[in-house]
């Protein structure tokens, strides 16, 4: 680390780790989000204070006041990066300077305390230096990596918190969507929306995620995998996914991802691939793109590629789409070229196998 953290976090290890065959057992087919590892780092603020008592710990349920503010006005705020297992067999993260920045972004968003980038980006090293055998042998794996942020303070009046909680685990994950399927399928909401404007659409918040979860849930009992959400002023306009954010690849070889308006998350694995697009000469433009234009250039075959992109899935094409009188297929259904050779020039730089012109690996160790 170049400069110290402002907080020292102290050590106090898992008396009683989960014993070794236990862990391979559970590494060698994690699933997604359901193999914890054995530790957390927790970080407490209180007002007047700041952050205190930093601790790296044995991860365990909470304590919390049944009055605590997030369990009533949902006062939380995350985040979701990976560690990646470089060549060499370092561990390494990926612009985990931005995911500092954009957490406070979100927490100015949600009225909640800034956290020092430099404490977070310390927290999250620590966490997984200390769970570092719990790296999943499948192939593909990583340790995904949960930062949050909660108001803990009991107080029903509406105002915003004075006491909160940031915690950081990990858990060992392998692919996002089940293996094999070359594309996923996504349902177009048209009741719901997931933001409007001045809304929390571009926070990180838990809150997002629970307004998504009727219109997912009524893709999903139709078969879909995810579901897509419209603007909340002209329901024209594609935003992004639940949790992952698009782009359109035309046959001319350029490419539109929706523009950041405030109502879209900025994702930095977006950023990343305008990035690398870029470098490739290839036109990336932000631009608003509408379902109708979408269905028409499917249909034509001007529109030969979509794909979503996030940390959890990385870059996940699109083959097929359907809603209330919409139903149309991608390109071949299956991944494109381009989607192709993206996915793979970025997981080549995240696994040390290309040369990180940009400075976004960190190593670990
Ligand atoms: C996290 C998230 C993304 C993807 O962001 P990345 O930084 O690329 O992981 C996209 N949309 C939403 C709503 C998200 O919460």
């Amino acid at each position: 680390m170049a400069t110290t953290p402002t907080l020292e976090i102290a050590s106090q290890p898992h008396p009683a780790p989960t014993p070794d065959a236990d862990r391979v057992a559970a590494i060698a087919d994690p699933g997604f989000g359901q193999t914890f590892t054995d530790h957390m780092v927790t970080i407490d603020y209180d007002e007047g204070k700041g952050w205190h008592s930093a601790q790296l710990c044995a991860r365990a349920p909470l304590a919390l006041d049944p009055a605590a503010s997030v369990l009533h006005y949902a006062q939380e705020i995350f985040e979701g990066m990976k560690a990646y297992k470089m060549e060499d067999g370092a561990m390494a993260l990926f612009r985990p300077d931005r995911n500092a920045q954009r957490f406070n972004e979100s927490a100015r968003r949600l009225a909640m305390p800034e956290l020092p980038e430099d404490l977070f980006i310390e927290a999250i090293r620590q966490s997984v230096l200390a769970d570092r055998d719990w790296f999943p042998t499948v192939d593909g794996g990583s340790l995904y990596i949960r930062p949050f942020m909660i108001a803990t303070e009991p107080f029903l009046g509406v105002r915003p918190a004075r006491q909160y909680k940031f915690i950081t685990f990990l858990t060992a994950v392998g692919g996002y969507f089940k293996a094999g399927a070359p594309a996923v399928s996504i349902w177009v909401s048209n009741d719901y929306t997931r933001a409007a404007p001045g809304g929390t659409g571009a926070a990180k918040c838990g809150g997002n995620y629970a307004a998504s979860l009727v219109p997912l849930g009524e893709g999903m009992a139709k078969g879909h995998d995810q579901v897509v959400f419209l603007d909340a002023v002209e329901r024209k306009w594609i935003e992004e996914l639940g949790g992952m954010n698009l782009f359109y690849v035309f046959d001319d070889g350029s490419m539109i991802t929706p523009p950041l308006s405030g109502t879209i998350l900025p994702g930095i694995t977006r950023d990343s691939l305008i990035t690398l697009a870029r470098e490739e000469g290839l036109d990336v433009r932000e631009e608003r793109y509408s379902i109708d234009q979408w269905e028409a250039d499917a249909t034509s075959g001007r529109l030969m590629e979509t794909f979503a992109c996030g940390t959890a899935a990385v870059v996940t094409p699109v083959g097929h789409v359907a809603g209330e009188g919409i139903g149309f297929d991608i390109g071949s259904g299956g991944p494109g070229q381009l989607t192709t050779n993206l996915r793979e020039k970025l997981v080549a730089i995240q696994r040390g196998k290309a040369e990180d012109r940009h400075g976004w690996v960190m190593r670990l160790d």
